[in-house]
């Protein structure tokens, strides 16, 4: 550790603070991350979509990833609610928007093990431990560490996680709430092909997922009544997978529940701003999302690259009032509006409010009619800035 002024330093080894180490260092300027090694296990997969695969061909860890990772190649909408209105079935496919895929769905474990790797290869210097107190002043921040050693640095990327630190010292606030929901999440083996196909049952308390992994498996994302994700969590796993059968109306087949399980509640927070005082806020420091369109990550992913387009933008001091304003207003927009969609779109299939349900029905019937909608709303998905 330096008590040494870096450029950059990043809080936080989770995936979009070691994407933002990584391109900030591509842009030449020393940088410092900061976060204790091997985390703990994590059986979770993440969607990736669209750009967020070329942010992390940009980082160079996509060949060690392409083959662990699964295309999705078809995402699915079924309307399974017993409601009076429902939504007709829709399906999007990559080929109508000339892709070979929407994204691939990785292993987070693989992922975060990959972005390690490429630290270590970029000449980035690793703090491993937690920090107990970030300071930021004029000319730099400061972040002490809990066996009292110091990083100063121009900028900090806090990517410390939704109850972040970092973001504290900054005197961002941010607006927090919570769903009546929790996520079930699991990974199974089943004896048909999925065929690159990811399906979202939409239900009265919220979307059951099957995404697709290599081979014949996939993870289940299963939104529940937090008292019903503990029942289930709870099943054995033939009767979980007896239950997981009947809710994917067996469309891939005899399920086996492969590993453990986890329950998530789910709850949403994002900040008002998105950077001062010489700290950015990256991931899930910025704004935490239901599990719901696999947008968290992905938004994380471009937080991380728009943190390191502002570092190659003012090299000589990265964390100047010009820069922390820049990077404001450069996330403001886009993490807004998928704030607000994916809220949107939980809340209509929560809502026994018959008018809103149409509209939902309506709107999806459009999508599926209407060729030109229906590529603008996957453009959309894909790439947030056509
Ligand atoms: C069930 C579920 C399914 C999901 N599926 C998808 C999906 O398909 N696609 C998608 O895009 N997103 C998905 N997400 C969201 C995604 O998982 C998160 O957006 C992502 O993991 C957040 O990454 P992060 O790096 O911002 O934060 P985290 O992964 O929380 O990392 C924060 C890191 O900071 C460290 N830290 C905290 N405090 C300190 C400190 N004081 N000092 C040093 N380090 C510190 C922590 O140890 C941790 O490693 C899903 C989420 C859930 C719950």
């Amino acid at each position: 550790m330096t008590n040494d002024l870096c450029d950059v330093a990043v809080v936080g080894g989770g995936p979009a603070g070691l994407v933002a180490a990584l391109l900030a260092r591509s842009h030449g300027v020393s940088v410092t991350l900061i976060a204790p090694k091997a985390p703990p296990r994590d059986e979770r997969t993440v969607a990736m979509l669209g750009a967020s695969v070329d942010v992390l061909k940009q980082t160079g860890v996509w060949p060690a990833l392409e083959p662990k990772a699964a295309p999705l190649r078809t995402m699915r909408i079924v309307d399974a609610t017993r409601r009076l209105i429902r939504a007709p079935l829709v399906e999007f496919h990559a080929y109508e928007v000339e892709r070979e895929a929407f994204g691939y769905n990785i292993p987070n474990a693989i992922l975060i093990a990959a972005l390690d790797e490429a630290i270590e290869q970029a000449g980035i210097e690793r703090v491993s431990g937690f920090a107990s107190e970030i300071l930021p002043a004029d000319d730099a921040v400061t972040v002490v560490m809990a066996d009292g050693g110091q990083v100063r640095a121009k900028l900090l990327g806090a990517a410390d996680g939704r109850r972040s630190k970092a973001r504290e010292a900054s005197g961002l606030s941010v607006r927090s709430w919570s769903y009546p929901q929790a996520a079930l999440v699991a990974n199974i083996a089943h004896s048909l092909p999925h065929d690159d196909v990811s399906t979202e049952f939409h239900t009265e308390t919220g979307p059951f997922t099957i995404v697709p992994m290599p081979g014949l498996r996939s993870a289940i994302v299963c939104v529940e009544s937090p008292a019903e994700a503990e029942r289930l969590s709870k099943l054995d796993d033939e009767a979980l997978a007896a239950e997981f059968e009947r809710r994917s109306r067996s469309i891939v087949g005899k399920i086996t529940i492969v590993g453990s399980r986890q329950v998530f509640p789910l709850s949403g927070q994002t900040a008002r701003h998105f950077a001062a005082r010489r700290i950015a806020l990256i991931g899930e420091a910025a704004h935490v999302f239901p599990p719901i369109g696999a947008q968290g990550l992905n938004l994380g992913l471009r937080d991380a690259a728009a943190f390191a387009a502002v570092v190659g933008g003012h090299r000589d001091d990265p964390g100047s009032a010009e820069a922390i304003a820049a990077y404001d207003r450069a996330r403001a927009g886009d993490i807004l509006s998928r704030t607000t969609a994916v809220d949107a779109l939980n809340r209509t299939l929560l809502t026994d409010f018959l008018p809103v349900q149409a509209l939902r029905g309506i709107g999806l019937f459009a999508i599926d009619r209407l060729p030109k909608l229906k590529r603008l709303v996957m453009r959309q998905g894909l790439t947030p800035h056509l």
